[in-house]
């Protein structure tokens, strides 16, 4: 097993303590928050920096246990623990999130999936118990996976078929990273960068007025190791692969986190990542689980459709 952080590195930035615009001239601040299973990075300049940063730290773990499913008093766990069938209210901010991973589900045509809780448990990928499953293990939790398992109710509550358990870990740093724009906004932050673990946003471009630079991990390569800069402002920038966390079984078949709902099974493509680049950290998020599920000829195919986002698919073939 083998868990990477920061694919989308943000690299060092230079100059990053000089002045910013302002009546009173301000330096770059940063944080650093472990939550969501990973180390975060923020920084901040104009505006109530300081002000900012704690509301987005406060924020973070809001949200970190808001949407866990592994914390027993979460509104994520509560539905999941709860009969089949059972409206539960999870709060509008839930019901809104489950409904656009509904969506993403629509949209990708089942890729992206959030019902895959109890197949990604039976890997042992959410417990850290890796194990490789009988095909009839398998067989007997496929049934229910699927958008379909998942029903808006009343008001914000919502319910799960019999056997149906959701997981958000492939949107859940995407929405965050939404989240923490909002909170730059409100607070009048002019320059910034948020790397939630992967799930970048970039603001303003830096103190030199330049944009901001994103190292792209290249995943064939050790940690930290660069495929490739992009060049952002105001943009959030999502990659996923099956290089960031997974189990190598003891005949050596490495098994990787992102499953196909299909089979079950990890994902077998010819991509090692895929980058999103967007204006929506959510979305960013959701397209890079699902199009890395699509391999490269199902991914381009999506983004000729679809559009909306720009993105860099790493093949096998480098
Ligand atoms: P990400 O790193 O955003 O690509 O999310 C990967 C995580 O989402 C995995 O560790 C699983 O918890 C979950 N997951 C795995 N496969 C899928 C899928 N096809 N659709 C949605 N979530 C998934
Ligand atoms: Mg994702």
């Amino acid at each position: 097993m083998k868990r990477l952080g920061a694919l989308l590195a943000s690299l060092l930035l230079a100059g990053s303590l000089t002045a910013c615009g302002g009546t009173a001239a301000q330096e770059m601040q940063s944080i650093q928050v472990f939550a969501m299973d990973t180390v975060m990075g923020l920084r901040a300049c104009g505006g109530e920096t300081e002000a900012a940063l704690a509301a987005a730290e406060d924020e973070i773990y809001r949200l970190d246990e808001a949407l866990s499913r592994t914390r027993e008093d979460s509104a994520v766990s509560r539905l999941n623990s709860a009969a089949g069938g059972t409206p539960v209210d999870v709060g509008e901010e839930l019901r809104d999130l489950i409904a656009r991973a509904l969506d993403f589900s629509a949209a990708t045509d089942g890729a992206f999936d959030i019902t895959l809780a109890p197949v990604s448990s039976a890997w042992g990928f959410t417990e850290d118990t890796y194990r490789v499953p009988e095909d009839a293990e398998l067989a007997l939790l496929l049934p229910c996976v699927g958008a379909e398992h998942v029903h808006l109710e009343e008001g914000t509550a919502v319910s799960l078929d019999q056997g149906t358990q959701i997981d958000l870990g492939a949107i859940a740093k995407g929405y965050a990273s939404d989240r923490m724009a909002a909170i730059y906004q409100e607070h009048g932050i002019t320059h910034g960068i948020v790397d939630l673990g992967g799930n970048t946003w970039v603001c303003g471009g830096n103190l030199e007025g330049e944009p901001w630079q994103i190292g792209i991990q290249d995943p064939a390569r050790s940690a930290g190791a660069l495929a490739g800069i992009l060049e952002a402002s105001d943009a959030f920038a999502v990659t996923s692969g099956g290089y960031q966390r997974y189990y190598t079984a003891p005949d050596g078949t490495v098994y990787q986190h992102i499953l196909d709902p299909k089979t079950g099974y990890p994902v077998e493509s010819d991509l090692l990542s895929v980058s999103i680049l967007c204006d929506n950290g959510t979305m960013a998020d959701a397209y890079s689980t699902a199009l890395y599920v699509m391999g490269s000829a199902g991914a381009q195919a999506f983004w000729r459709t679809h559009g909306g986002f720009e993105m860099i698919l790493i093949t096998t073939a480098g």
